[in-house]
């Protein structure tokens, strides 16, 4: 059985309130909401990260659609809304499972630090 958080939520193990869901992919809510929508995509299958996920780039593109069809079904298409992949240390990725996060609602600052 995995150790990865994400890959318990994929597996159902640990619950969450999915707002969508695919044969290979998952989006529900962050725990830790930074806008007033936060959404996370995540893959059903591990990849540490995007750079280890580009070895299935038809993965990342049907991520990249449940997300803009979750930022649809929230509202956010109007004012926009922003997808972003924190890769590695330096970028501040904490959960070693590829996620996408999904940020909308209000006006996002840019650089983001
Ligand atoms: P990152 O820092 O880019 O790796 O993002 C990891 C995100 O996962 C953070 O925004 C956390 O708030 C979020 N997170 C951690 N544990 C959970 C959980 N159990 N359910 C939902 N989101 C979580
Ligand atoms: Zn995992």
């Amino acid at each position: 059985m995995s150790e990865c958080l994400f890959c318990k939520i994929a597996n159902l193990e640990i619950p969450v309130e999915a707002v969508l869901e695919s044969d290979r992919g998952m989006v529900f809510p962050d725990i830790s909401p930074q806008a007033p929508v936060h959404l996370l995509v995540i893959p059903k299958e591990h990849y540490a990260d995007l750079d280890a996920a580009t070895r299935d780039p038809e993965l990342i593109g049907h991520l990249l659609a449940l997300a803009t069809e979750a930022a649809r079904s929230q509202g956010l298409t109007a004012n926009g809304y922003r997808v972003v992949a924190n890769t590695g240390p330096d970028a501040g990725q904490s959960v070693p499972h590829l996620h996408f996060h999904i940020l909308g609602g209000r006006m996002l600052g840019w650089p983001p630090g």
